[in-house]
């Protein structure tokens, strides 16, 4: 089973499947300093602040290439030179996010739970209170590497308790899950036009905290990572002031449509939600063992241990499944051997069913019989 566009359905966290009306929304050119683009550029900086119901208080600033840039970019505008960054870690992109660190030569700490446990807040807490140097907090949202779901509110009240800046990487969850600037309070939001708002990769943004934008003149040591001097540019004159990635911006602003007719933030994570659901069920049934319990999990994309049954190999599994047209993903944890299926991009329970029949019939071609994990 194809797409509409004879494509393999991507069961990835991303690039995802796309609607045709979004591809063909990349069928134009624009002028990069043109009257449209230019509100193109607005209507959709203005979207993404409406979607975490930011107001005229909070501010959108995209920015070219893919979320790592905007991860690595927020973390340069906000920290000063002399800033900590504590990073919360149970994943890839909390490791990632203390790397990123290193490379900009500002000082970090960590805080780290195992790739199946969420963030403890409580010491975050204990850590707050002890490290008074510590000025930032970054926290994952869903940590895709798992597709655990961290709890955000609490660690956004604990950081707000302690008078600290919080960084949101809700790179995989942002217009499928709720956040609410009015009850979460943060500083940035990062996240990505090819996750759940189903456009097609190239852009980066981050939502700010005007106040807190405010005040990072002349901490990036990058010029075109500073998200700063990123957001004159757009105040001054609705310009990027690079080249930006004309077609990637009309997709997403697409998509940001399309996100809306489907109910928004409720409509996109209740899709998600029933091809969660279906996949779980339909992969239990077989015999396969989700990482996660039911509450820990977000409707993102699901971690399965690999079966037991030495006739099972991946790649094997992997290649077949994807010649009857479902592209897996590979695990990257270290707890356990593991690998990913995706519920997200534009697919319903349909195309998780056709999935799940298309998984039935490889592993009974590969005689695999024990789908349950290595003990
Ligand atoms: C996808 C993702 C990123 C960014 O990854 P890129 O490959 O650079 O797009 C960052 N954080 C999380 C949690 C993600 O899921």
């Amino acid at each position: 089973m194809l797409s509409e566009t004879n494509d393999p359905w991507l069961l990835t966290p991303g690039p995802l499947t796309t609607s045709l009306s979004i591809k063909q929304a990349m069928l134009h050119d624009w002028g990069s300093r043109d009257a449209a683009f230019i509100e193109m550029t607005a209507r959709v900086r203005n979207r993404l602040v409406d979607l975490l119901g930011g107001g005229d208080d909070h501010v959108c600033v995209p920015l070219q290439g893919s979320g790592t840039f905007v991860v690595e970019a927020a973390i340069a505008t906000m920290l000063p030179r002399d800033g900590k960054l504590l990073v919360l870690i149970n994943g890839a992109y909390g490791q990632r996010m203390v790397k990123i660190c290193d490379y900009l030569g500002r000082a970090s700490v960590t805080l780290e739970t195992p790739e199946d446990v969420p963030s403890d807040v409580a010491a975050l807490d204990a850590l707050l209170q002890r490290d008074a140097s510590i000025t930032h907090v970054a926290a994952v949202h869903c940590e895709t590497t798992s597709g655990i779901l961290n709890p955000i509110s609490e660690i956004a009240a604990c950081v707000k308790k302690h008078g600290r800046s919080l960084l949101i990487d809700s790179m995989s969850a942002f217009g499928a899950l709720p956040l609410d600037a009015a009850t979460v309070p943060f500083d940035a939001v990062v996240a990505s036009s090819n996750k759940c708002i189903e456009g097609v990769p190239g852009i980066g943004f981050a939502v700010f905290r005007k106040s807190a934008l405010e005040r990072c003149q002349g901490n990036s040591h990058s010029l075109s990572l500073d998200l700063y001097d990123q957001w004159q540019g757009l105040e001054g004159n609705g310009q990027w002031r690079f080249t930006p990635p004309t077609h990637v911006l009309a997709a997403f602003d697409q998509a940001l449509k399309e996100h809306e007719e489907e109910g928004g933030v409720e409509g996109r994570g209740g899709r998600y939600s029933a091809n969660c659901r279906a996949l779980i069920d339909g992969m239990k049934k077989m015999g396969f063992a989700p990482l996660l319990s039911d509450n820990l999990q977000a409707p993102i994309i699901v971690t399965f241990h690999m079966p037991a049954d030495p006739a099972f190999d991946f790649e094997d599994f992997y290649r077949r499944v994807g010649e009857k047209g479902f592209l897996l993903y590979p695990g990257k944890l270290t707890v356990a051997p593991t690998f990913r299926i995706g519920c997200i991009g534009r697919l319903g329970v349909e195309q998780i069913h056709a999935a799940l029949e298309a998984i039935q019939d490889v592993v009974k071609t590969m005689g695999v019989s024990e789908l349950g994990p290595r003990r």
